[in-house]
């Protein structure tokens, strides 16, 4: 009957669509849900009267109904109620007229949505969700609720049309969507009653499986309908159950379409969800709609409900363990998670009533195949989903413990579990320790009511919600899981999540995450499908913003540590250090893996990728100088030194762009660590003086301490220095705070527990970088498509190296005869300067000729500073072939080139304010000296030029002294070939192993290196090496300067 009435019905409506009509029939469709509510309450009530009359002994029979006519005429009542709200429905949903576009469909749904359907949708879910109805009900009602619930997506579908296809969204009907949802509550009684569903599901399976003389006593405590199994019912009864599986499976993708549905328009215009969070971390894509925006509170209103909440992170558990027992042969999962996450949690679930778990069958069950279970493939995709729609709901709603919505902020702390919407005990509202225990409780918490009162916040914390996202990334990236499928949404999404909320978790937490994230994500990058690269640099920017960001409640853990006078942790500095090993592994691991790979048709992606990922990661984090003070291990190290083979093996693939991009990566990086390390500090601030007040109990210095507000001027002290030291170009989108971070933790209480010390590894460090920087000089650097920012880059750090060398030959008052060992550090900073060929000079020579090229006065004024420092550092021989002087005050053409010698006229540095530069060019030219020379300026010239520079200069071990203090305690001895592109596989041995016979300083990994080396300089610097080596190695370097 109701085929054929529902049909003609739908003829009407087409027909009569005018909206006080629509209104109308919405109505009378009100009137029968709230009939239909009315008739569920007062059945509720007559069993719940029969059970008191009974004493509660025995039960209501579940699957087999009740044969009083009372009983009976009830559930007449509500079957034809449940068929007056199916027909009419199925009338709409086949209708077209209402959904599909069709001439005034928004009309329609307005007035739909006027019409208080959705309240008295609500009003069924809610009174389904607080009932406790036995078998034969469920059946029923799951009916009901699936069939309301495919209404809700597609009621959505109208405006979702045209608001995915562009930015033109149909504001009205959304909004008129949002405010209708958020006044019925109706998404998360939707939630709370698949929820009651699932929940019966579970205790259903429980009964059911665990069978014999267990059944029996768990019957005496289980609420939701077994009564006596007879085997004569067991056949239907599974059927039925399938029927039920199957509602819920459609229930659930049915919420899922609403859940990721609600946030389609102002994803379209917002593109990123990072940007609804309630702190965003960037501010709201300029030309976003103001009207779409002023929705956001409401929609994340939504998104709040507690049945929402625990409805995504049930899913998520749920489906988790399906793929755990797929894999993993049903090892509980939920302990191992907790414990990797700190939580003292004796509940796997958390907080999540058990028996509401859903066996691996149920997530496939139909009504003919009660007992199927999904295979590998379905259980990805249902883990896929679950992920996606949590991951884009935690999103936009879930904030650490400085936000406002939070269940338990002590709790935190201390790492317990907090409820999380787990039944409460004795209908009481939920307490964290009772719910927690009443959950773990298994079976034996099924005895509790079998009804949700969520508590009215988001029940979850940020912590609990890194767990559980964690817990199904972990499933997802299982090998083999994740190649398989090029779209990586999901994947993504949960990172940036999992990234997001870090940043709001207290320290210890937010590490524990940060630790997890390099482990699990190591096989993801090395795996990733080449259409995925584009979101994998999103994640990997987030997670640099990561590094130095400061947690909360991180300043107290170092303030504590402070007064107590020592080292509770191995260092309080930042997030970042803790997670240090498994983040230079995954760079390592990753970059390996890459260009291990035989060059295909993606290589250039990839090589991309590589140089995309230093960059996020070690660059704009500006880890690098902090790093090297706090890294517990060689493996920072051994990453730069496998990073310039890395570069120069791009290049030897054929990767030109890839391999230059890299280069100007690493060309930032010695920009930063030149700034941080070799330059003076920063007005106001003193190099450890976090350690001095730790160790005397006083006040720390200031601003040294996470935590800690950086005062005002010292603020300003560092912008200063950042902005001076600093390229614009490596500042680029990282903020001012991150670069205070830098210098203030860079110098702040040193890991007493590293290896070396910051300066053997900073020198080490700048060596490695500096041999493959000094190929930048082979460029045209005159041309426009050098950018400048790389040349003024590249010239300040070759200045930060010649100031030591400066530094050092001070100390070192020159002589005739053998080296003594300090006159051997002096020389062996100006080996690094002299390099492949007198890469300095030469630089500094090509990078003038550019700059007055190119009419660019700060590069102009940059080279000579550096040339100045030069001439009176190097010997005549060394400058000869790249800087010629002539001493005519007519001299004013300015400098020719672009072949080297470049012509200085002393007339045209006379222009320029240099005299002093002529000065001493004159005296240089005029000079003798032989390979160890006689240095020493004319007392007038060397203060005149190296005093003011030197002064305030950190002093930092020479470049042999910090190459023989690395190999000696972790044996990494890199090859001295500037093009060597062999990669350390494991990255503990030595790579170089041969010696040079002459020098038995430079070392090499093959012949073909050697001979390279030899022809790119090493036959003019050999005896220079050998003899700094000579000296040194009867004088053992002091590893603390
Ligand atoms: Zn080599
Ligand atoms: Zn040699």
């Amino acid at each position: 009957m109701g085929l054929q009435r529902s049909l003609g019905v739908s003829s009407m409506l087409d027909r009569h669509g005018t909206p006080e009509f629509w209104a109308a029939v919405f109505l009378v469709h009100g009137y029968a849900l709230r009939d239909y509510s009315a008739l569920y309450e007062e059945m509720q009530q007559v069993q719940e009267h029969r059970q008191a009359q009974r004493g509660g002994a025995t039960r209501e029979g579940g699957w087999e109904g009740s044969d009083s006519p009372e009983w009976q005429q009830l559930t007449q009542s509500m079957r034809r109620a449940r068929a007056g709200i199916c027909s009419f429905q199925f009338a709409l949903a086949s209708s077209d007229a209402l959904f599909r576009k069709s001439p005034g469909h928004e009309r329609r749904v307005l007035a739909l949505l006027r019409s208080d359907t959705f309240k008295s949708y609500s009003a069924v879910f809610d009174a389904v969700a607080r009932g406790r109805l036995s078998g034969t009900f469920a059946y029923d009602v799951s009916a009901i609720l699936a069939t309301m619930l495919s209404l809700l997506p597609e009621c959505m579908g109208v405006y979702k049309a045209p608001c995915n296809s562009g930015d033109d969204c149909d504001l009205e009907l959304y909004s008129a969507f949002v405010k209708a949802a958020a006044d019925s509550h109706v998404l998360d009684h939707a939630c709370r009653a698949a929820l009651w569903l699932a929940d019966f599901v579970g205790g259903e399976q429980a009964a059911c499986t665990a069978g014999g003389a267990a059944a029996q006593e768990q019957e005496a405590h289980h609420e939701i309908g077994t009564a006596t199994l007879r085997p004569v019912d067991l056949g239907q009864r599974e059927k039925k159950m399938g029927s039920i599986c199957d509602r819920l499976r459609s229930m659930r993708k049915d919420i899922n379409k609403v859940l990721s549905t609600l946030l389609g328009p102002l994803l379209g215009q917002q593109q990123s969800l990072g940007a609804l969070h309630p702190r965003p971390l960037a501010a709201p894509r300029t030309g976003t709609d103001p009207g779409l925006l002023a929705l956001l509170p409401a929609v994340r209103g939504l998104l709040s409900g507690t049945g929402v909440q625990v409805w995504a992170a049930k899913q998520l558990l749920d489906v988790a363990n399906v793929a755990q027992e797929e894999v993993l042969g049903g090892t509980e999962l939920g302990s191992s998670v907790c414990k990797m996450f700190g939580l003292t949690a004796p509940d796997p679930y958390l907080g999540l009533p058990s028996t509401a778990r859903m066996q691996p069958h149920l997530f496939t069950a139909t009504a003919d195949h009660p007992l199927k279970k999904p295979d590998t493939a379905t259980t990805i995709e249902l883990l896929r989903g679950a992920m996606s729609v949590s991951s884009s709901t935690w999103q936009v709603t879930i904030s650490g413990p400085v936000g406002a919505a939070v269940a338990a902020p002590g709790a935190l702390p201390t790492g317990s579990v907090t409820t999380a919407g787990g039944r409460p005990v004795g209908g009481g509202s939920a307490s964290a320790s009772g719910s927690a225990a009443a959950g773990g409780g298994g079976v034996a918490a099924a005895a509790a009511a079998p009804t949700y009162r969520l508590p009215e916040t988001i029940p979850f914390s940020a912590a609990q919600v890194c767990s559980m996202v964690s817990t199904a990334l972990q499933r997802v990236l299982m090998p083999g899981w994740s190649a398989a499928r090029s779209d990586q949404g999901e994947i993504v999404q949960a990172l940036l999540l999992l990234s997001r909320l870090a940043q709001e978790l207290r320290a210890r937490q937010a590490q524990r995450v940060l630790e997890g994230i390099w482990g699990m994500i190591n096989g993801w990058l090395q795996s990733l499908p080449v259409d995925a690269l584009t979101p994998a640099r999103q994640v990997l920017q987030q997670l640099g913003a990561l590094l130095l960001h400061e947690c909360p409640g991180e300043g107290e853990l170092a303030q504590a540590a402070a007064r107590q006078g020592g080292h509770p942790e191995p260092n309080d500095c930042p997030l970042a250090l803790h997670a240090a090993e498994g983040f230079l592994i995954l760079v390592h691991d990753v970059s390996v893996e890459w260009l291990g790979q035989p060059l295909a048709l993606h290589g250039a992606l990839f090589g991309r990728l590589i140089a995309d990922m230093v960059n996020a990661l070690l660059r704009q984090s500006c880890v690098l100088p902090v790093l090297v003070v706090h890294q517990p291990s060689p493996s920072l190290l051994d990453l730069v030194v496998t990073l310039r083979a890395m570069c120069n093996a791009l290049r030897r693939k054929g990767m030109v762009a890839e391999a230059a991009a890299l280069q100007t990566v690493l060309l930032h990086l010695a920009e930063q660590l030149a700034a941080v390390w070799m330059r003076p500090l920063p007005e106001g601030m003193r190099s450890g003086s976090c350690s001095q007040g730790a160790g005397s109990g006083a006040a720390a210095g200031p601003g040294c301490l996470p935590g800690q507000p950086i005062p005002d001027d010292l603020a300003a002290a560092i912008d200063r220095t950042a902005a001076a030291l600093l390229t614009k170009a490596s500042r680029e989108q990282v903020p001012k705070q991150r670069l205070r971070r830098m210098w203030l933790a860079a110098h702040g209480r040193p890991n007493k527990a590293a290896i070396l010390p910051a300066p053997v590894s900073v020198v080490f460090i700048m060596a490695q970088l500096l041999s493959l920087l000094s190929g930048l000089r082979k460029q045209r650097l005159w041309e426009a498509d050098v950018p400048k920012d790389s040349i003024l880059a590249l010239t300040r750090v070759y200045m930060a190296v010649a100031l030591q060398a400066l530094l050092a030959s001070e100390s070192a008052p020159a002589r005739s005869g053998l080296l003594t060992a300090s006159e051997a550090r002096a020389e062996s900073w100006r080996a690094m300067l002299l390099a492949e060929e007198g890469a300095a000079v030469a630089w500094a020579a090509s990078a003038l000729y550019a700059a007055v090229r190119r009419q660019w006065l700060e590069g102009q004024e940059a080279a000579l500073d550096l040339l100045e420092v030069l001439v009176l550092l190097l010997p005549a021989e060394d400058l000869r072939s790249h800087v010629g002087y002539y001493k005519d005050e007519s001299a004013t053409w300015p400098p020719s080139g672009p072949a080297l010698p470049l012509a200085l006229g002393q007339g045209w540095l006379a222009q320029q304010g240099r005299e002093k530069l002529a000065a001493v060019m004159n005296w240089r030219q005029t000079s003798r000296g032989g390979l160890v020379l006689s240095l020493a300026a004319p007392a007038h010239l060397s203060d005149m030029i190296a005093k003011p520079h030197i002064t305030a200069l950190p002093q930092l071990p020479c470049p042999a002294d910090a190459a023989a203090a690395v190999a000696a305690v972790t044996g990494i001895w890199p090859c001295s070939a500037a093009d060597c592109s062999r990669l350390q596989e494991s990255g503990r041995e030595p790579i170089a192993t041969q010696l040079c016979s002459r020098c038995r300083a430079a070392r090499y990994c093959c012949a073909e290196c050697q001979k390279a080396h030899w022809r790119a300089g090493h036959k003019t610097q050999c005896a220079r090496q050998g003899a700094i080596w000579a000296a040194l190695n009867t004088a053992p370097a002091p590893l603390h300067p």
